[in-house]
């Protein structure tokens, strides 16, 4: 997997995650528009989160203003809460719509060991394009159930065909060769199948 691939495939994910957070704004700010009491709330939540933020700093907080300022902090997102349901808005309307609600968009996440790793909505399309690269991405349609041996000729002509049995015959063994080979794909011991012939054939 180059580089590039993965490099355009970031590059994708933070328009993505721009897109969700410009969208909420613009949600935001049509809907302070017609309930004010939401906006005030979420000032009063940021000048808290600043505020926390000051004390932890300074050092200058003891447990009852942490405790105080947790209580006020969720009595206001309660009444934001309230204010949604109250008005039909689902209570995650004003949070950004991120395609993936694991990593935000980010297409990494933390493990438990505080460890950065890819997310799986990353890895999964990174194989899509791999796969899509292999050219294998028509297995809906190309696969042995619409398999159709008529069409080759079950006429057995050594000089033609370079075979004492029909070309029909012969693709009939080579689809039981697969298909025992898919069967036995796990069993070390079966053999590997190679394909062979000219370039383009398929
Ligand atoms: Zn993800």
């Amino acid at each position: 997997m180059s580089n590039e691939i993965l490099n355009s495939l970031l590059k994708e994910y933070s328009q993505k995650k721009l897109d969700a957070e410009l969208d909420l704004e613009k949600r935001k700010q049509n809907l302070y528009k017609l309930i004010p009491r939401l906006e005030e709330i979420d000032n009063e939540l940021n000048n808290f989160a600043i505020n926390t933020a000051k004390n932890i700093l300074n050092n200058s907080s003891n447990n009852y203003s942490i405790n105080n300022l947790k209580q006020k902090i969720a009595n206001l997102k309660k009444e934001k809460e309230l204010i949604l349901l109250k008005n039909n808005y689902n209570v995650d309307y004003l949070k950004p719509f991120y395609e993936c609600k694991i990593c935000n968009d980010t297409g990494f996440i933390l493990d438990n060991n505080y460890k950065t790793t890819m997310c799986n909505c990353l890895k999964q399309k990174l194989l899509d394009i791999s796969f899509n690269k292999s050219n294998m991405s028509n297995l809906k349609k190309e696969n042995f159930n619409n398999f159709n041996e008529l069409i080759f000729s079950d006429e057995v002509d050594l000089s033609k065909y370079r075979f004492n049995i029909s070309p029909r015959k012969n693709i009939s063994n080579i689809k039981n060769k697969c298909i025992d080979f898919i069967n036995n794909f796990d069993n070390p011991d079966y053999k590997n199948l190679l394909f062979v012939g000219s370039t383009g054939l398929r």
